[in-house]
């Protein structure tokens, strides 16, 4: 057995710098959190090759004073924090004082400051973790930090980092998160010399939202503003027209500090059921205040999760400060049948029962518990497979035997959504967009699979605007975008220019197919495997292309579809594993009539 030793301080410093910096983003968070803490009005950042070779973070704030410059890397070296007790009340967005030290330890760092009112800063190196000697600097008021070759020393990690782009889209992320949080502040970003982002100071969230994301997301957000006991919560949210494939534009702050919460994302889920299909998120932005003693901030490296002391109180409020408001907005007309949601899923963090009990704060009037329209979350809605028809048992899902090969004596369409039709076993049930999407599915799939998914090119090319951090992924997989038959290409700025589409796509724009790969692809931390990967993909475009739920279908259409279900593989379950349809039992029927 080997003896225990202490490890010398150049490894202790890396095995630190790896919790708290993952890779260029994360050296930009924590410049900029420091930023702010100064007091600065203006912040400048310059990143080349996606920060990777070089981070130059500029700020007009406090500077730091000449004898503690050297301290500035020091590990758990803050003049943030003073004792333990104050971890509680903490008013800075920093508090670790790690994050030098880290960055210092893992890059060639320069370090130059002054104190507005001195005539003379301080300039200070740290090349993989051993300081320089300090010598005068003549540059303006506030504090200047240039970071190169970050994981020079550590070439694992350096091996890690994705493209330029990829590293570049993570580090616009961590630059947006900052800003939309701090609106006082002049911001800008450059990237390889050009300007990615230039923020005037403002005082309007909005006018940050549309810069960041355009006027097409900014026009599309309802405002919130609602207080319970000494939170308050304020931000805006979006319509439900405006979903995603994943949750990244769901922004969550407290106390104006960027934080992901489950809590929090399945309040926001909840407050739209109905209104998004599984599977699509919310666009939010929202910003909650609370007393510094009801929220941990100490439990993350990278203080990106907190704890909070009353976390069904805020669950309440935020799921009762949106759903109030959604329901003011009358949506309800655009409600998508529960059949196509899935059932709560068990694996969320609250179960609608945890929130059953009362929180320990009430919602500020007018929006007191008895004024909240919607139902309580006990009263969830039946999973989708169990029949709601008065009489009926609800009984577990009827799984085979349905009648696949038999076929449709006769059909009709309800709602808009489903398909009745009679056959020899008994009266079935179909979900029109599920059966629809399932056979697309299933032909996509077998077209991929000989390599020859029909593309059609468009006849005007089309721009679509993404993210940088969306354009790079994109870029990344343009091989993919091929196989499924959308041909892409760079177009300038984080443009992509699509140029064909499936063949099959007849209902959904190219447009909206792209970004929902897009965001498909941005969910996944690791390029998952080919196949499983396609699988993902091909259900993507079924989806887009399927027939919809509210569409209504001429008797022809019904019949080629009811056809086209005894040719699918699995008729049974949309490629999302949801049934798509529901067999009510000849023999039950008239068991029910007291027929037998
Ligand atoms: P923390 O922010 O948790 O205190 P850091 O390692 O990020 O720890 O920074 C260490 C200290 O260096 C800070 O507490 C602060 O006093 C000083 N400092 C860092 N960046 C700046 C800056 N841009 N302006 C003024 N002071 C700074
Ligand atoms: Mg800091």
């Amino acid at each position: 057995m080997p003896r225990i030793q202490l490890l010398a301080p150049s490894v202790t410093t890396k095995i630190a710098a790896g919790e708290v910096i993952e890779r260029p983003s994360s050296v930009v968070k924590e410049l900029l959190e420091n930023a702010v803490d100064a007091g600065a009005s203006r912040i400048d950042v310059e990143v080349e090759q996606g920060g990777t070779e070089l981070i130059r973070v500029v700020d007009n704030g406090c500077g730091i004073e000449p004898e503690d410059l050297p301290l500035a890397f020091a590990s758990h070296a803050t003049s943030k924090l003073r004792d333990a007790d104050d971890l509680f009340q903490i008013g800075t967005l920093g508090f670790r004082g790690e994050a030098l030290a880290s960055i210092g330890g893992v890059s060639q760092t320069v370090l130059q400051s002054r104190v507005p009112g001195r005539d003379a800063g301080l300039e200070i190196r740290c090349d993989g973790g051993t300081l320089s000697e300090t010598k005068p600097w003549g540059g303006a008021a506030g504090t200047r930090l240039e970071i190169r070759h970050l994981f020079f020393n550590t070439p694992v990690r350096r091996k890690f980092l994705r493209s330029p782009p990829t590293e570049m889209g993570h580090v616009t992320e961590s630059f947006t998160r900052l800003a939309l949080a701090h609106l006082s502040l002049h911001w800008t970003l450059t990237h390889n010399g050009r300007t990615v982002y230039e923020l005037p100071a403002t005082t309007g969230l909005l006018d940050r939202v549309a810069m960041f994301f355009g006027n097409e997301v900014s026009a599309k957000l309802f405002e919130v503003r609602v207080e319970q006991g000494p939170a308050v919560l304020r931000g805006y949210f979006a319509d439900p027209q405006l979903d995603r494939g994943n949750a990244r534009m769901q922004y969550v702050f407290i106390n104006r500090r960027w934080i992901r919460d489950r809590n929090i994302g399945h309040a926001i889920q909840e407050a739209y059921r109905g209104l998004l299909m599984t599977g699509r998120y919310a666009v939010v932005f929202l910003f909650l205040e609370l007393p510094p003693d009801q929220v941990d901030v100490n439990v993350h490296p990278t203080k990106a999760e907190v704890r909070f002391r009353e976390p069904n109180a805020i669950h309440h409020l935020v799921h009762a400060g949106l759903r109030e408001r959604l329901r003011r907005e009358n949506l309800t007309a655009r409600l998508i049948p529960t059949s196509t949601l899935g059932p709560p899923r068990a694996t969320d963090f609250t179960s609608g029962a945890a929130n059953a009990g009362l929180p320990p704060w009430t919602l500020a009037a007018p929006q007191g518990p008895s004024h909240l329209p919607f139902s309580p979350p006990s009263a969830t809605p039946l999973p989708p497979m169990a029949p709601s028809a008065p009489g009926l048992a609800p009984e577990p899902p009827r799984t085979p035997p349905l009648p696949i090969a038999s076929s449709c004596h006769r059909a009709f369409q309800l709602y808009d959504t489903y398909l009745v039709a009679e056959t020899d076993e008994g009266m079935l049930v179909i979900d029109q967009h599920a059966l629809h999407e399932r056979i697309l599915f299933e032909q996509l799939k077998r077209r991929w699979r000989e390599g020859k998914i029909e593309r059609q090119p468009l006849l005007i090319p089309e721009p679509v605007d993404l993210t940088p951090e969306q354009a790079g992924r994109a870029l990344e997989h343009r091989d993919a975008f091929g196989e499924l038959g959308i041909e892409i290409e760079a177009f300038g700025g984080d443009t992509i220019l699509i140029r064909t589409a499936p063949a099959v796509l007849s209902r959904a724009t190219p447009a909206a197919v792209f970004r929902a790969v897009v965001d498909h692809l941005l969910a996944k931390d690791r390029p998952p495997q080919h196949d499983v990967l396609f699988n993902d993909l091909l259900s993507l475009v079924a989806c887009h292309s399927a027939i919809r739920a509210g569409d209504r279908l001429p008797p022809e259409e019904i019949a080629a579809l009811l056809e086209q279900r005894r040719l699918a593989d699995d008729a049974h379950h949309c490629p999302h594993g949801r049934p798509t349809a529901l067999l009510f039992s000849r023999a039950d029927l008239e068991r029910q009539f007291g027929r037998i």
